[in-house]
């Protein structure tokens, strides 16, 4: 832990906290930096990014002021940065009316460089000489009735890690920073060693003398841990963000893939090789329907809410796939993995196994949703339903999937492999399994103009 009020600008003092590994708590607890406060002037103010260009992948400015935390290190979706690559970025607060400011205290956090903070603030109010509430970036915004307030910088100098959450606190000796109705931000990217330079920035408060302050309430609700029918693997399900879930996660998620992550690990082996004994999935509103990085998977629980008696399982058992999958030895070795197959075989395993009563990749739906360009790699439901036909046709022993998926992971795929394995090549596969899905007693195909790509998609 590093606590330290390190500079101080005429009367103006700045107080840091940083907490970096276990140190950090969900409700981002400083020796020396208020608590993130629930509701402020800021709650209700009025942001804008006056210049620079937003992330994306982050969430969107609101964030910043909606006296909420990230519930985990690095949540790009709950912080607020800049696009990765861009020079630094302005953000205007509009208080909407004057007000006498005791502190402004902003938070961030990242596990890495993006974690520590960059800025100089200002203040202005509208009766300031040649006052301009929408500067460009890099004017003198002296001239333009802004006060320069403080520059901020909490880069460790000693040689820390850079990663952590960091609380920033602003206020004066004499108990009040001014009366002012703007504030602006004047963002500067942690480092420019690589493009992701650019500060998570979680919430920004701007507290009135005598406020009452009510600390955020961390995101502490505990996840639900368990194991495998079998005692192989230790699955977290987090609802934490989305308790509206809790019994739906209880009830229907923690069954399937207690039961069937086990059966995924038994069709995916290879030699010197263990599937995940342990990971985790979060539920969080987001935006898309859910993705797998390593041994996480993170589901749009917005999404979710809308599917529970739809696509919701299937999807995750789709994302748990991927979890057994870990193609990266493939990808780091020059090999990787076919995209088509590394989407397909979720979707096989989910469509043909886990749910083929939803007839969501089979001959019913392939038909229906007839693409222009049918082909072997059209991805997901599609190549699950190729994968289908060759295990059907000419797989008796039922090695197939075994065996193209650890050449995947141990990056020996090539194309090559169909032919050893079926006697045929991958292209002659392809014209036949679409020669069979065009059969005569299928219904007029192109009639049906519904394109396979309108289907929800995860990663
Ligand atoms: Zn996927």
């Amino acid at each position: 832990m590093l606590c330290l009020a390190r500079s101080s600008f005429g009367s103006v003092q700045i107080a840091i906290g940083h907490q970096g590994g276990d140190a950090e708590t969900p409700s981002f607890t400083f020796t020396n930096v208020p608590p993130p406060a629930r509701s402020d002037a800021a709650t209700t103010a009025t942001f804008t990014l006056l210049a620079g260009t937003a992330d994306p992948n982050g969430g969107r400015l609101d964030t910043l002021h909606d006296g909420k935390l990230p519930g985990e290190a690095d949540s790009p979706a709950e912080n607020f940065f800049l696009a990765d690559g861009t020079p630094g970025g302005m953000i205007a607060v509009d208080l909407g009316r004057p007000i006498e400011i005791k502190q402004v205290n902003t938070y961030s956090c990242h596990p890495s460089t993006r974690g520590p903070q960059v800025y100089t603030l200002y203040a202005a109010d509208e009766g300031a000489a040649g006052f301009n509430a929408r500067p460009e970036k890099n004017a003198e915004l002296e001239k333009s009735g802004w006060k320069r307030i403080a520059s901020v910088d909490t880069r460790p100098t000693n040689g820390d890690p850079a990663g952590g959450q960091y609380g920033v606190s602003i206020s004066d000796s004499t108990g009040s920073l001014g009366k002012y109705r703007h504030l602006l931000f004047d963002l500067t990217p942690t480092e420019t060693d690589d493009t992701f330079g650019h500060t998570f920035y979680s919430e920004i408060d701007v507290v009135e003398p005598n406020a009452p302050v009510e600390p955020v309430t961390a995101v502490t609700a505990a996840p639900l841990v368990i194991h495998t029918a079998d005692g192989y693997a230790e699955i977290t399900i987090n609802t934490a963000k989305a308790p509206e879930l809790k019994d739906w996660a209880e009830q229907k998620l923690a069954p399937a893939l207690s039961e069937w992550y086990p059966k995924m690990v038994a069709m995916m082996p290879s030699d010197g090789f263990s599937c995940p004994k342990k990971f985790s999935v979060t539920l969080q509103p987001g935006s898309g329907v859910a993705y797998t990085a390593g041994t996480r998977i993170v589901v749009n629980s917005t999404w979710l809410g809308s599917q529970l008696k739809g696509e919701a399982v299937g999807s995750i058992i789709h994302e748990a796939v991927h979890v057994a999958q870990q193609y990266g030895g493939g990808r780091r070795n020059g090999h990787p993995a076919p995209g088509w197959f590394t989407e397909g075989l979720p979707d096989y395993i989910r469509f043909f196994k886990f749910e083929p009563q939803t007839h969501g990749a089979d001959l019913i739906w392939l038909r229906r949703h007839m693409p222009r360009n049918l082909n072997y790699d059209g991805l997901y439901r599609i190549s699950a339903n190729f994968l289908n036909y060759v295990v059907e046709h000419y797989d008796a022993d039922q090695t197939l999937i075994k065996k193209v998926n650890a050449a995947c992971r141990q990056g020996r795929y090539t194309d090559e492999i169909w032919k050893e394995i079926t006697g045929k090549p991958l292209a002659e596969l392809n014209d036949e399994w679409k020669a069979a899905v065009r059969e005569p007693t299928a219904p007029k195909a192109a009639a049906n103009g519904g394109a396979a790509t309108n289907q929800p998609k995860s990663e």
